[in-house]
């Protein structure tokens, strides 16, 4: 006897996370949405081995690296803040076909709801994050005020944007060596986006979207909220402090504690470029 996925220890980690987004003013309206993958184990645990699907939909970029995966996706147009309190609305899990061409709804999208447009992007970014990690679970897109306002303030070059990140707080060389990802300010929604942000996937587990917002990936929610957390953190600081910055960390400092904690951060970004750190 299946336990049923809303005991699941996951879809409290997700049904809070959602609700962390709102509450933080990262997903304000129908803004945010993730995918979490699940394992055919908790599937049978939590779903039931004689699992069947309501609906069936095709993919309009095929993804067959994922044929056959499961994810729990949130629905099109559902506000973060009412997946708590009505998870089987605004919540489903998919199941791949074979060839990945498309996918079958086995729970949730209660009242005819559907996965989040968003869900090619999702796929895309699970599938080149599979090849690097094949520990990773989430992709978690959502809107966080201060890092969205930092894409106004600073440069976009991604080299220059990694440094300035790591000298604003000690954590974040430590939480994110190997960097993020930004993309230049492109169209919202399926198609070109979703590509790119899949190239830089198979580098970094962050990706700024410009005067947009944020996807992260990782091998739980936690990790994922943590990523934003830090990145949003370092961007509150950036902003608040503009105009009145009398130093941040030095290259030095950054490199003394990437060699305490034994992590090799990104080259080429310390030491040879110029982040726009300083206030005049
Ligand atoms: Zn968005």
């Amino acid at each position: 006897m299946e336990i049923g996925i809303l005991k699941a220890p996951f879809m409290r980690a997700i049904t809070d996370a959602c609700n962390t987004i709102y509450k933080n003013g990262w997903g304000e309206n129908h803004a945010g949405n993730l995918s979490y993958r699940l394992t055919v184990e908790e599937i049978e645990t939590y779903i039931g081995k004689g699992w069947g699907a309501t609906r069936k939909q095709k993919l309009e970029t095929a993804c067959p690296d994922l044929g056959h995966q499961f994810f729990l996706v949130t629905a099109s147009g559902s506000p973060l803040k009412n997946v708590m309190n009505d998870p089987e609305i605004h919540l489903g899990v998919i199941h791949i076909n074979e060839e990945g061409s498309g996918y079958e709804i086995i729970w949730g999208f209660c009242e005819n709801k559907q996965p989040t447009s968003e869900l090619p992007t999702h796929l895309l970014c699970h599938s080149n994050r599979l090849k690097v990690d094949e520990g990773n679970r989430i992709v978690l897109h959502c809107h966080p005020t201060y890092t969205i306002a930092m894409t106004f303030m600073h440069e976009l070059d991604q080299n220059a944007f990694i440094k300035t990140m790591w000298s604003l707080n000690s954590e974040c060389v430590l939480v994110f060596p190997e960097g993020l990802g930004v993309l230049p300010w492109m169209v919202c929604g399926n198609g070109e986006i979703g590509r790119e942000s899949a190239v830089k996937m198979n580098e970094f587990r962050i990706v700024l979207w410009p005067h947009h917002g944020i996807l992260a990936a990782g091998q739980s929610v936690d990790q994922a909220m943590g990523l934003i957390e830090t990145v949003e953190k370092a961007a509150h600081v950036y902003v608040v402090t503009e105009g009145k910055r009398r130093q941040c960390m030095t290259d030095e400092q950054i490199i003394e504690l990437a060699k305490a904690f034994d992590l090799k951060p990104k080259t080429g970004i310390i030491n040879n470029v110029v982040g726009q750190i300083y206030s005049k």
